[in-house]
């Protein structure tokens, strides 16, 4: 929490903006709809929903086949989505930008591909504490199948990563670094670029989650230096499965294919196959044209918003509803770091998050209860599971109130 502006100061006109997302207008339990899970999945704007409803309308086709001028036309805009993506995040070529189903799907393409490449018996990988179970799981495969070793940097109380501690794991042995840009759980965002600094200085290469940076910040993967960099259309208001592998030209060269077949390859016989260059080496079969284009038509719906003042608005929504929350008696933040994004997880003592949840929706207000994929974090904090409000830039200072109002309310109910 670092910007100091007021909401009112910031250049965003709020209302203005909810009526470019037909769903906040629903009515949830006969109140207004208060949507505070978009960590789990973001609402997507008519520019979005329309591109999508326009490719299925008039360009429906397949890329990269014909020669008739509809199957030309939509390669060319599946392109310049690629394009629009590799400027949004500053990749230094197009070809550096792969098309896969998610966050998740891009993490199992690298640990597949690389782990097949570089992994061998008593090598070591390291994650953090903090990772989403997406983040943890190919890599444990990995190191299952390669009799490999999984290291984990831990945690301080506030949810934030001990970066001595992690130095200290750096040795011979580290193969790849993994770890989580904003954690979905607690907010935290992390050192990226010290984390990475460190790992390049003894060669290793790094890959980043960044399926909750994207939505809330400006990532430029050149500066960071990122080797990859991996995220969700999803979350960043554009359609489910359909997401990015970013990967250093070098390191995309050198990984074998992932997932082989029709779109992969340059020319096959019996005896051999020949793959095609980057992208398309990672590409295989009819991918999700209409998820391409209608992620590239919310990156620039966020790009007209600007990024800056995203994270600005967002800062200042999540102090409000940190400091107005922390007035409750019994409830407790998880995860208070010092650099953290719209992302406020708390339980109540004696409580059942799923109880407070359920009366949240009730009220109209949606959050997440569980333990959001990250399981040996609830162990770590000793919960079974939290309540989640994850914000974003179409969130108002007066649904932090309905939140307010309904955690009071939950607690009077429950207590
Ligand atoms: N990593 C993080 C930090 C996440 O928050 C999520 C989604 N909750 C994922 C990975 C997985 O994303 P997806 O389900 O879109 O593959």
């Amino acid at each position: 929490m670092t910007t100091k502006t007021t909401l009112e100061k910031i250049p965003f006109n709020v209302s203005k903006i909810r009526q470019d997302f037909p769903i906040l207008a629903r009515k949830m339990n006969g109140k207004a709809l208060v949507y505070l899970d978009n960590g789990a999945t973001s609402q997507k704007p008519n520019a979005v929903i329309d591109a999508i409803s326009n490719y299925y309308k008039n360009q429906n086709s397949n890329i990269h086949r014909g020669v008739h001028t509809l199957s030309q036309e939509i390669t060319i805009a599946y392109e310049n989505a690629r394009a629009t993506i590799q400027k949004h995040i500053n990749a230094k070529f197009s070809h550096e930008i792969i098309f896969t189903s998610g966050t998740t799907d891009s993490i199992n393409l690298v640990a597949s591909s690389f782990g097949k490449k570089y992994i061998k018996a008593g090598d070591e990988i390291i994650v953090t504490a903090m990772e989403h179970h997406s983040n943890i799981l190919p890599w444990q495969v990995l190191c299952e199948e390669k009799a490999a070793t999984l290291k984990v940097v831990p945690i301080n109380e506030k949810g934030e990563l001990l970066i001595d501690e992690f130095k200290k794991l750096l040795n011979d042995k580290t193969k790849i670094v993994a770890f989580t840009h904003v954690s979905n759980t607690l907010g935290t965002i992390n050192p990226v670029k010290e984390i990475i600094a460190a790992a390049h200085a003894k060669n290793i290469p790094v890959l980043i989650d960044g399926a909750q940076a994207i939505p809330h910040m400006k990532v430029d993967v050149e500066d960071l230096d990122a080797d990859f960099y991996c995220f969700s259309a999803h979350k960043v208001f554009g359609p489910t499965g359909v997401g990015i592998l970013y990967g250093k030209e070098k390191w995309l060269n050198e990984i074998p294919p992932y997932r082989v077949g029709g779109g992969t390859i340059k020319s096959v016989t019996f005896e051999k196959t020949i793959y095609a260059d980057l992208p398309l080496k990672f590409e295989a079969g009819t991918p999700h044209i209409a998820g391409g284009i209608g992620f590239a038509a919310a990156i620039d719906y966020i790009n007209k918003l600007g990024l800056d003042h995203i994270h600005a608005y967002e800062t200042e929504l999540l102090e409000y509803a940190t400091t107005k929350l922390k007035t409750i008696e019994g409830l407790r933040i998880i995860g208070e770091a010092k650099e953290k994004a719209g992302v406020i997880s708390f339980v109540m003592e004696g409580l059942h998050p799923l109880d407070i949840g359920t009366i949240l929706d009730k009220c109209g207000v949606a959050v997440r209860t569980g333990h959001h994929c990250t399981q040996p974090l609830m162990d770590f904090y000793c919960v079974p599971g939290t309540v989640r409000a994850s914000i974003c830039f179409y969130n108002t200072k007066e649904e932090i109130d309905e939140l307010y109002n309904a955690v009071l309310k939950a607690k009077k109910m429950l207590s």
